[in-house]
């Protein structure tokens, strides 16, 4: 009898070697880019209480009503893994009395769970790299923002992205629009998917984005928000575009852009590729104005983004395992001590090394192979004696015998 094989749950997977390869790079130039623009990192719990998303992602939302892992702890009390970072960013700024402090710029990385149906670019556990920037009026903060997450998916190298931006208008012109867009919908609601007829009721800006043909079709004539905003909201978006023009960034005005969350306002992007199908974006963002004081704040602007690091591993073209600069073979139990220091001498100088566990010549040499080293290092009783290694370079078969502060020199300058 077999016992029946454990796996991981349905779309949340393992970060192997190479994936986690893929995601460092992701992280670094995240580190490197949001440092520049002066932002600090933050690291926020993973649980945290159930009612802390009702309150501000909505519960109305995706999200919220079907999407979350919520659930009653041992001891009644109501918490859930955190479908995204923003809501928790605002809870810990306010919970650390930081309204008044200096750092009002942060950034995390980390998972996030919904429970959706996987795809290709779609998980149920996933990483998102988040920024937050508090006391932010813009619009000069909303261009920082967009340049910043520019520069962040600049430095990846990722060819082909579009920044898409829209405007999502105010508490003083969204209800009249929203309105105007819901009579426009209520004389389509045949031809709309049920997801959507169900968004009419309860989050009609939604219909917006949804990614069926059919229903994008029926929206070739709906009205949009931009045409709508109110003459602080039409301000502050021309503010926004003409920021992006001065720093030549490029961009195009998408009245489809809304956001999957009820709190953001004014301005909304979304950073795409074509090259990942119906998961195409890789970083979403925009203001959210009321959320601090609905989470019992004093009325503070604020404006971020997050990206999606898998979907962004995906577009990484190279892949980055690493190989040891030089594998270390040794001839024989007398000299394995030696070989051993050898080994360490090297690493300290920088250079990343595997030992070829001793034994027979040729199984080591082989595993050298397989371990794709530039360089092996070969030690047998001559070597010990001379304190010397034999390099070989593995791409030219050239033998050379070095000292390991030579060795080192040696592989670092060329
Ligand atoms: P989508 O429209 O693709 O569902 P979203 O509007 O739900 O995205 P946000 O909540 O704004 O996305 O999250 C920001 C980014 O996080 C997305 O642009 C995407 O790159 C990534 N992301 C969101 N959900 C998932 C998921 N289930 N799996 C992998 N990445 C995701
Ligand atoms: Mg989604």
């Amino acid at each position: 009898m077999s016992a029946k094989k454990l796996q991981s749950i349905r779309g949340i997977h393992d970060g192997l070697p190479a994936e986690v390869a893929r995601w460092r790079r992701v992280e670094a130039a995240a580190h490197k880019v949001f440092s520049t623009y002066a932002f600090s990192e933050v690291r926020l719990p993973i649980l945290e209480p159930t009612e802390l998303f009702v309150r501000s992602v909505g519960e109305d939302t995706d999200i919220v009503s079907k999407e979350m892992y919520a659930f009653a702890d041992q001891g009644g009390d109501h918490i859930c893994l955190r479908p995204e970072g923003t809501a928790g960013s605002v809870r810990a700024w306010l919970q650390g009395g930081l309204t008044r402090a200096g750092a009002q710029r942060w950034f995390y990385m980390g998972p996030m769970f919904r429970r959706e149906r996987p795809q290709k670019g779609r998980l149920r556990q996933f990483q998102q790299i988040g920024v937050e920037m508090f006391a932010a009026n813009g619009p000069v903060e909303d261009v920082e923002i967009l340049v910043m997450a520019h520069a962040f998916l600049s430095e990846l190298a990722i060819p082909d992205l579009k920044i898409e931006l829209n405007s999502l208008g105010c508490r003083v012109c969204r209800p009249s629009y929203r309105e105007k867009l819901v009579k426009y919908l209520a004389e389509r609601t045949e031809h709309l998917c049920e997801t959507c007829v169900e968004r009419l009721q309860k989050n009609p800006m939604r219909v917006l984005d949804c990614k069926l043909a059919s229903c994008q079709a029926e929206l070739v004539n709906a009205p949009e928000m931009v045409a709508h905003l109110c003459d602080a909201c039409d301000s502050h978006f021309t503010g926004v575009q003409k920021g992006l023009d001065a720093l030549k960034i490029p961009y195009r005005v998408n009245a489809r852009i809304v956001r999957g969350l009820d709190y953001y306002n004014r301005t909304a992007f979304e950073i795409v590729s074509d090259k990942l199908g119906a998961q195409g974006t890789v970083l979403a963002g925009g203001r959210y104005d009321g959320l601090v004081e609905a989470l019992g704040g004093p009325a503070t602007a604020a404006i971020g983004f997050a990206a999606g690091v898998e979907r962004l591993a995906m577009l990484l073209e190279t892949l980055e395992m690493a190989e040891p600069d030089v594998a270390v073979v040794a001839l024989g139990d007398a000299v394995q001590g030696y070989a051993l220091t050898q080994a360490n001498a090297l690493r300290k100088e920088g250079l990343s090394v595997v030992h070829c566990g001793g034994g027979g010549a040729k199984r080591q040499f082989k595993m050298a192979d397989r371990e794709r080293a530039r360089y092996v290092v070969v030690i047998g009783d001559d070597e010990m004696h001379s304190g010397t290694v034999m390099l070989k370079n593995m791409a030219t078969s050239e033998q050379q015998q070095l000292t390991a502060s030579e060795v080192t020199k040696l592989i670092l300058t060329v």
